[in-house]
This record gives C-alpha cells, structure tokens and sequence, in this order.
C-alpha cells in the first residue's frame, strides 16, 4: 500500500509548491507582506487578527483570507473590522493549500496592501505541510491547550517563524509550564521567535507589532 501512497502525496504537495510559487510572485510584485497564521481550533486566530487591525490598521493597509471549514463567520468578525476579508470554505478539508489561497487573492484589491494575513483552518498537523506562498508562518498556541504540544505537533513548531503564546493571563487556572514550552520549541526550532502575549488584555502584543511592521518594510520595497 505504501508504494501506492508515497508517489501520489508527494504528486500533491508538488502541485501546491508550484501554485505556492505562483502566489509568492504575486506578494513580492506587489510589495505586500504575507503572513500563514496557523494554529489549533481556538487558540485565538481571529482574535489576533482584531487586534493586529486595531493596533496597526491606521497606518498599514491590512487584508486578511479566512480559511475555514464551513461558516463566514470569523470572515464578518474581521469585516466589521473595516478591512478585506474573504472567506475560503474548504468544504470539510482540514488545511488551506495554495490552489484556495490564489482563487482568493483574485478576489481581493491588492492595490495599496501592506500586510495580508492568511488565516489557516484550525488544526495543528497539516497545515503546516502546505505551502501557501507566504513569506512567513506563524503559529498560536494558547496556555490552555498545555506544554506539551512541541512534543506532539513538532513539524508546526518547526517551520513557524514566530511562535505566539496566548491567553497568558489564564496561566494561574491551567496547567501549562511556560519555560516548558521555550524550551521545547527552541529545541525543535532554535530561530523562532516567541512572543508571550494576552489577545484579550493586549499583553505582550507590541512585540508583535514591531515584528510585522519590520517585515512589511522589508516586502514593501519590492514595490514598483
Ligand atoms: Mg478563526
Ligand atoms: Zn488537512
């Protein structure tokens, strides 16, 4: 069964790299940082992004492609916001790939954008698999979900830029080591960075705001 399956996987995720490539060119043309925000069902995806609008939406154009596997509503959430939001329903599908990400860029004005946020279908395994052109992943994971998901989830641990730990201000009711965590995914991924953070208070959340905002720099020179 196994020789079956190796050659047709390895076929898919050819596939998605050439369209991850094709969208790449697209961010890069058009000087617009893009960022693959991953993370399990609730750790606060959307929430970030609430407040990544609020904290940066007055001085950066700020797009966001909400993947989900049914509903629109984090979508509205995000419109209420006053930016472009565009739902991606995958229809039962557990991850975005980069066929979805390039029919919803053609749904978007990309004239102006400085940042756009590609939110990932919740799920901590195979997302992290599926290049989406992204010039980065970035990946929540909140105190509630444990210390112990490094150990579990580790590819996702090692291809995200940026690691933000979330719902720090839940950290007296669960049990969830922080240096636990650090140390675990610095392990697994010595260069990422990590971001200790509180959606809900604002904690920790300049920082990443200052890392955006370094990274939509560095894109935004590409601009023609
Ligand atoms: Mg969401
Ligand atoms: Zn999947």
């Amino acid at each position: 069964m196994s020789q079956v399956k190796v050659p047709v996987v390895r076929n898919i995720l050819e596939a998605n790299e050439r369209l991850a490539k094709a969208n790449r060119t697209i961010f890069d043309q058009a000087g617009i940082f893009a960022v693959n925000l991953m993370s399990s069902p609730g750790a606060g995806k959307t929430s970030l992004l609430e407040k990544t609008i609020d904290g940066l939406g007055d001085r950066y154009r700020i797009a966001v492609i909400e993947g989900d596997i049914q509903s629109s509503y984090d979508a509205e959430r995000i419109q209420r916001k006053g930016v472009q939001a565009v739902q991606i329903n995958t229809d039962g599908a557990c991850h975005l790939d980069g066929g979805m990400v390039l029919e919803a860029i053609e749904a978007l004005d990309l004239d102006g954008l400085d940042l756009l946020v590609i939110e990932n279908v919740g799920n901590l395994v195979c997302p992290a698999e599926f290049n989406l052109g992204e010039h980065h992943k970035v990946m929540i994971l909140s105190v509630a979900e444990g210390d112990d998901k490094p150990l579990k989830y580790p590819l996702m641990f090692q291809t995200s830029s940026v690691l933000l730990v979330n719902k720090i201000d839940l950290l007296p009711y669960v049990d969830c080591d922080l240096e636990k965590i650090r140390q675990r995914a610095g392990q697994l991924n010595p260069r990422q960075q990590i971001f200790e953070v509180s959606c809900r208070g604002g904690a920790g959340l300049d920082a990443w705001y200052a890392w955006l905002e370094t990274e939509i720099a560095r894109v935004r020179v590409n601009r023609g």
